[in-house]
């Protein structure tokens, strides 16, 4: 890669790739018109949400390599809202076509054991693991770290799903056949006080900006609500941000980062995993801050200087899952509360359809 790619400024009336169709394309793509770019969506499945709202989309597999090239000649950077494509597509785009992040940083996040093995080196803390790669490994795995404990599959798993819990109950031929021979990484079950999450980002030349962080309440492993800001310690704040800001740092990455973590019951904070992208949790930032997570998102990619993330006021987030967009006229007629649809047709259940955000005075 050329220095050249690395850090050369994308201009506004550019044209910006998206790999990934989703919700959180759609958001991005709305903040790339605003600074006058436009945006080509990459992602399988007509009538996404990003399509519904940008210029151009291709329709096609992240590992379509002729799609994947002929994009790479439309646009004039690639970024990402969905972080699990193919390692090959990536670095055939990277080939072409300045890709923020870059390969390496989706290669890291796209794995736990990379993920926790990086920031374990770099002195950031996590919860105790180990890999585990056969049931002879898994029953190693337990005897160290006990019950309970968590095992998780390494890659593609998310919102609870590749996931058990190892009780005392749980037996482990069973356990590990739910990773279906998937490599897995055992984890050290935390006592947390709550989840927290930190969202940063590092533009080109290294500078970067960080949102407070938030409170994050889980319902079957799925986002419910955001509290933002996380009313927390003024000091485990700034520790949350340091730790957030040392990994962009440490990854060299160009983007934006969310940094999930616990708070543990005596006051420490691990890193539980990192999106290198929007996150669910930021969306209180487009009604609540100076700069909204997808604008500084636009920002970072394109090498523009990094937006003013402050809160002007504080806010409460809900998704609405399923069924839960059937309010959406309820939820209009609340004063305090901006309603945000994701344009999709149907409303399966725990689906993300769109989340609300309630404005709230800011506390000083
Ligand atoms: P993850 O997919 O890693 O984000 O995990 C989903 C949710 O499971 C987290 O948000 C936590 O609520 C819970 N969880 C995951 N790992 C652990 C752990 N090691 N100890 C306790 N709870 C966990």
């Amino acid at each position: 890669m050329t220095q050249d790619f690395e850090t050369r400024v994308i201009a506004p009336g550019s044209t910006i790739g998206i790999m990934g169709n989703g919700q959180l394309g759609r958001m991005a793509a709305f903040c790339a018109a605003e600074l006058g770019y436009k945006v080509h969506v990459f992602g399988p499945g007509a009538d996404s949400p990003t399509e519904q709202v940008c210029a151009k989309a291709t329709i096609a597999d992240y590992s379509d390599l002729d799609a994947l090239r002929a994009f790479a000649n439309d646009v004039d950077v690639v970024t990402f809202e969905f972080e699990n494509v193919p390692h090959d597509s990536v670095k055939l785009l990277s080939e072409l076509v300045p890709v923020r992040p870059g390969w390496k940083c989706l290669h890291l996040s796209q794995n736990r054991l990379r993920e926790k093995t990086f920031c374990n080196d770099h002195g950031i803390g996590t919860a105790p693991f180990e890999a585990v790669r056969s049931l002879a490994d898994l029953k190693a795995a337990v005897a160290k770290l006990g019950r309970p404990s968590v095992l998780k599959t390494t890659e593609m798993g998310y919102d609870g799903k590749g996931q058990v819990k190892i009780t005392d109950d749980t037996d482990l031929a069973s356990a590990w056949a739910e990773m279906k021979d998937a490599e897995a990484v055992l984890e050290g079950f935390i006592s947390f006080e709550r989840e927290i999450s930190v969202i940063v980002a590092r533009g080109v030349t290294g500078d970067t900006a960080c949102f407070c962080p938030v409170e994050n309440v889980h319902t079957n492993h799925v986002l419910d609500v955001t509290v933002a800001p996380a009313e927390i310690a003024q000091s485990l704040s700034k520790k949350a941000e340091d730790i957030a800001i040392k990994l962009v740092t440490a990854m060299e990455f160009v983007g934006l980062l969310a940094v999930e973590m616990f708070v543990t019951t005596d006051g420490d904070i691990l890193v539980n995993e990192v999106a290198p992208r929007p996150h669910n949790s930021g969306h209180w930032t487009i009604d609540a801050c100076v700069t909204s997570q997808f604008e500084q998102f636009i920002r970072a990619v394109c090498g523009l200087p990094l937006g003013d993330p402050s809160h002007h006021s504080n806010a409460r987030m809900k998704n609405l899952l399923g069924d839960d967009i059937d309010g959406w006229q309820a939820i209009l007629t609340e004063p305090t509360a901006k309603l945000h649809l994701y344009g999709k047709a149907e409303a399966k259940p725990g689906r993300k359809m769109g989340h609300v955000t309630w404005i709230l005075p800011k506390k000083d």
